[in-house]
């Protein structure tokens, strides 16, 4: 894997503990720290470095389509495809991205309000 020394890469050589739910070959699945749902985890790629969604080229398009699948997959496991769900990337600063490794967001567990505005 080229250098991830963000607090992702940590967690994905098992530097620092997170509570893991969801791991395949290429995807890591782990409870966000902060969650904004009743359910909250967070997927992210545990051998390619992506800072972010915009450092993505055509060639990434695998990888980030299983991201969204594994989410998926994760949400039927659990249960939660009947009443829904929502995954999101933020993008840099206005979207409030902190975590410079790419991750989506599973949100779910209860009804969530529409998307933030300014
Ligand atoms: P972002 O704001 O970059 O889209 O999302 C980063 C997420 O990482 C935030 O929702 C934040 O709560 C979560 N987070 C920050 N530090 C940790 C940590 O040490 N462990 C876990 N599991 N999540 C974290």
């Amino acid at each position: 894997m080229s250098q991830n020394d963000t607090l992702f890469g940590k967690i994905i050589r098992r530097e620092i503990p997170a509570a893991i739910v969801y791991e395949d070959d290429d995807i890591l699945g782990f409870k966000d720290i902060a969650p904004q749902a009743p359910v909250h985890v967070l997927f992210i790629p545990k051998n390619v470095h992506i800072p972010t969604l915009d450092d993505a080229s055509p060639g990434d398009a695998m990888l980030l389509g299983r991201l969204v699948l594994a989410a998926a997959e994760y949400a039927r496991r659990e249960g939660l495809e009947r009443d829904g769900y929502r995954v999101v990337m933020n993008c840099r600063e206005h979207a409030g991205q902190t975590v410079f490794h790419i991750h989506l967001h599973l949100l779910a567990g209860a009804s969530l309000g529409r998307f933030g505005t300014p």
